[in-house]
């Protein structure tokens, strides 16, 4: 069985290391011709991680990011809400992971190359088109995008699109679907050097409305007794005004967003000068797209955020992908022939990956803020009078059950 991987994200390249341990061949096809660090933060939730233990790039990972040991909230006058122990701390097997996203994807790249041998990983290969072949699998066509020299054509038994928002193999199926859904949100994300916060191993989320998240990300800077902070604003415009379409790369301006964030100084941050240390700010709206009903076509299916592209504040676009990885390759070993695993496939993530998409839209984990904020909205002096904490641990779970936690305490 050959498997042809189209795009070199967290999710193509963790389905190529996943089907080269069950012995699957597979050609990875990446866009660009050399990776770049490109992104800020994101994060690996213990399911995840379980995945790339089982890999093998669980240490590689340990060795770059930051196994991150809770999450706390508060409201938007710095007033603790809740911590939400996160990781090995909430009893996981596996530790949740912050670390920054570009270096990530270059370090399973080169392990990807050692894996699968240089021979098939091809840098600088976009896909142009493709054809489900019946009785031969699938014939895919590539271009160097730079120069539009075509690249020739790759067959193999399946094709995985997991070639990000923008994917070409999703637009080749669904050609009417448009532009990606913009809630009217914005959200401007970068990287500045601090003092260690809340213990040195902790997620913050300020704010309902108008938000900001952030985290250590960097083993390197905790290591000197600094971190390497995360953090990502988010608020809502008016979403008449109209946004030029995502690009993850677009440079944000300060002046666009600190003002609303003036007098955000609290004992454990000051975010004003948060977002003034920051040497390159990049802003992105809020998208996502409707859940599709179908990713398998023939033998050509999707996967990551090509298949469920959702919020960007849920912590669960790069772990989504890892988990698409994991389930199809099981399919693929376990399942009578390639189309039952496509099959099963389709209809194991697609629903689980809707309901996230569907709840990030509703509030994710940030609505106990939101409520909280709502109800006092000039702060409080006693949370349980706001939230109980039974309330909070209601919200707090379901999100936990819709993002398949359980699994990261599963032993098998
Ligand atoms: C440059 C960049 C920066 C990002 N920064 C952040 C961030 O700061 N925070 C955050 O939460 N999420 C970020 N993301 C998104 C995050 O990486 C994903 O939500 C998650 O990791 C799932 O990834 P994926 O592999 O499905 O898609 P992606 O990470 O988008 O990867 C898709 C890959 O496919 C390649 N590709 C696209 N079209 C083609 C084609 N036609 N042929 C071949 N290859 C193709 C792209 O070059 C890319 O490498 C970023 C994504 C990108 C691409």
């Amino acid at each position: 069985m050959k498997a042809l991987v189209v795009g070199g994200g967290i999710g193509g390249l963790v389905a190529a290391l996943e089907f080269h341990r069950a012995g699957i061949e597979v050609d990875l096809f990446e866009s660009a011709r050399e990776l770049k660090p490109l992104g800020v933060g994101i994060n690996v939730q213990p399911h995840s991680v379980r995945c790339l233990d089982e890999i093998g790039v669980m240490d590689a990972m340990l060795d770059l990011g930051v196994a991150t040991t809770g999450q706390a909230f508060f409201n938007n006058r710095g007033q603790h809400i809740w911590i939400e122990p996160r990781g090995l701390a909430a009893g996981a097997k596996w530790p949740q992971i912050s670390i920054h996203r570009g270096e990530m994807q270059i370090a399973l790249m080169e392990i990807a190359r050692q894996r699968l041998g240089a021979g098939h990983v091809h840098m600088g290969h976009h896909l142009a088109s493709f054809e489900n072949a019946p009785g031969e699998g699938v014939i895919a066509r590539f271009v160097d995008r730079a120069t539009g020299k075509d690249l020739g054509e790759a067959r193999g038994d399946l094709m995985i699109g997991a070639d990000g928002i923008h994917s070409r193999v999703r637009e080749a199926f669904y050609p009417d679907e448009g532009p990606a859904k913009w809630n009217g949100a914005l959200i401007y994300r970068a990287a500045t050097e601090t003092p260690p916060f809340l213990g040195g191993l902790s997620q913050f989320m300020v704010g309902g409305r108008q938000t900001v998240i952030g985290y250590p990300m960097s083993k390197r800077y905790g290591d000197r007794g600094r971190s390497l902070t995360n953090w990502a604003a988010r608020f809502f415009v008016d979403p008449a005004r109209g946004f030029p379409r995502e690009d993850w790369n677009r440079p944000g301006n300060l002046d666009d967003f600190l003002p609303r964030y003036a007098d955000w100084v609290f004992d454990w941050m000051n975010f004003p000068d948060l977002f003034r240390g920051a040497d390159a700010i990049f802003e992105f709206p809020m998208v996502d797209r409707d859940p599709l009903p179908r990713w398998t076509h023939g033998r050509v299916t999707l996967l990551g955020d090509a298949a469920h592209p959702m919020y960007p504040l849920g912590s669960n676009g790069a772990s989504q992908a890892i988990l698409d990885a994991r389930e199809l390759t099981r399919l693929l070993k376990s399942a009578p022939d390639i189309d039952a695993a496509l099959r099963a496939y389709d209809e194991d993530r697609r629903p689980k990956t809707a309901e996230i998409v569907r709840q990030n839209r509703a509030g994710g984990p940030e609505r106990i803020v939101t409520l909280v904020e709502a109800r006092a909205p000039a702060g409080f002096s006693n949370i349980e009078d706001v939230m109980p904490r039974d309330e909070i641990l209601g919200v707090m779970n379901s999100y936990k059950t819709i993002t398949n936690f359980d699994l990261a305490r599963a032993t098998v």
